[in-house]
């Protein structure tokens, strides 16, 4: 079928180009003529008709050209039916990308579901760029969307899990104790695939031992076999789940989260100290609260200058001993994790990594006037063996902390969500994006190479 250079340039399937023209207000008028043989065909008995009842022109909405909104006018012919049974009298013309009654194009559509997809702009930004309905937008994203989220995952090997709020908790005055009552606290659970290319593999509703529970126990028993290693953060809920479901599965805790909890209790330390010594809450000034930011940082990276300024702070007095010993665990504690292959090279083995978190509870017990130290070690001893696998494998939750940082993103470009359908349809896309732009463009480049112009070897 021959085509004319204006017809392809404009690359809508059935569609001839006759006239086009510069509007005044930047936009582009273009007329067009349907060219498609089964158009002629009447849907309701297939006959082909000649008979032209009227001439009407519609404005189907097309995608933009160079940023201008191209104003398209159809000029499309309502045909008689010429079989004397047919039902249906009359009928008009159609074309593949715009079926009876539809008055978007295909790729208009195509193109708002793309950028929601692969730019991650919310639907109404698309819907205003395209200059259709948010409804049409967010159809569109979900017609795309969803035979990707109905995929079972693939098997994964290192799981990672975590949480994240979904809104705000709500509170109410308890109208006879006058005190705040919780209303409502919305939790999802998300699950992750922690070293492959899944991103998020799923969410569920709520953060009880349940809650995770139920979602292992849909997957299949291959899959659950699969799984060798699940990294969570120092959570019980979700420890009982795990050994509930995957009792086969190394179980690790993430260890930011344990360094978290070690500086924490140095923090700790250091309130209740300068409570004690000054009767008021720290302020600057204080020689304690000059080196607080100093305690946080890690041993190896203070300079000698600060070094010396920690030691002659806190080496005065017995208050400012209780905060070295404080300091001291965390960096004993430290010490355990600093066996990671990641750190030193080598794997460790577990002796090495029992016997340094025997050093810890051994300096925890030699300061046992310490309540923060006791809680700590508790603590660690209750993870103990969680710790050591995790420091033995080196598996961190950090994809998931990150895939969880962009479903705050995600929530908060929408202005929160009202429906938790479609809030986990935007996070599993946004948490997956990434990893479908760099297939595609590996599929795309493998393109070019079969179909693309061959280079001169001379
Ligand atoms: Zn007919």
């Amino acid at each position: 079928m021959f085509q004319d250079t204006a017809s392809v340039l404009f690359g809508v399937e059935g569609l001839q180009v006759t006239d086009a023209d510069e509007g005044a207000d930047g936009t582009v008028e273009v007329w067009a003529v349907t060219d498609y043989p089964a158009a002629a065909a009447c849907p309701g008995c297939g006959t082909v008709s000649s008979r032209v009842h009227e001439t009407v022109v519609t404005r189907p909405r097309d995608v933009r050209r160079a940023g201008d909104i191209v104003d398209l006018r159809w000029v499309k012919v309502r045909r008689k039916c010429e079989n004397r049974q047919c039902p249906r009298k009359t009928f008009t013309e159609w074309a593949p990308p715009l079926p009876p009654r539809c008055r978007i194009t295909a790729r208009l559509r195509e193109q708002a579901a793309h950028e929601v997809t692969g730019r991650g702009i919310t639907p109404a930004e698309a819907a205003r760029h395209a200059g259709i309905s948010w409804p049409t937008a967010h159809e569109a994203f979900a017609a795309a969307a969803d035979p990707v989220l109905d995929q079972d995952p693939a098997p994964v090997a290192h799981l990672g899990i975590d949480e994240h709020r979904r809104g705000r908790a709500r509170f109410a005055v308890d109208a006879q104790t006058g005190e705040y009552a919780l209303l409502a606290d919305r939790w999802h659970t998300c699950f992750f695939d922690l070293d492959g290319q899944q991103g998020l593999l799923g969410q569920v509703q709520g953060r009880t031992a349940d809650d995770a529970a139920y979602w292992l126990a849909g997957a299949t028993p291959a899959w659950r076999d699969a799984v060798r290693v699940v990294c969570i953060d120092m959570c019980s809920i979700y420890a009982s789940a795990v050994r509930r479901m995957l009792p086969h599965a190394i179980l690790t805790v993430d260890l930011f989260h344990v360094v978290q909890l070690a500086v924490k209790t140095v923090g700790d330390v250091r309130r209740r100290v300068v409570r004690a010594r000054y009767g008021r809450r720290g302020r600057s000034g204080d020689p304690e609260y000059g080196i607080k930011g100093l305690l946080v940082r890690n041993l190896e990276h203070l300079c000698p200058d600060q070094f010396a300024k920690v030691i002659d702070t806190l080496d005065g007095d017995r208050y400012g001993q209780e905060i070295a010993a404080a300091w001291i665990a965390k960096e004993k504690l430290r010490d355990v994790l600093k066996l990671r292959a990641r750190v030193t090279g080598s794997v460790p083995c577990e002796r090495q990594v029992r016997d340094r978190l025997f050093a810890f509870y051994d300096w925890c017990a030699r300061h046992d006037d310490i309540p923060e130290l006791i809680t700590l070690a508790r603590t660690i001893s209750r993870w103990e063996n969680e710790i050591t696998a995790a420091v033995l494998t080196g598996i961190t939750n950090a994809t998931s902390e990150s895939l969880n940082r962009l479903a705050k993103l995600e929530a908060r470009l929408a202005y929160g969500f009202r429906n938790p359908l479609n809030q986990r349809r935007r996070v599993r896309i946004a948490c997956t994006r990434g990893y479908c732009r760099k297939s595609r463009i590996a599929t795309a480049r493998q393109t070019h190479l079969v179909t693309g112009p061959q280079p001169d070897p001379g």
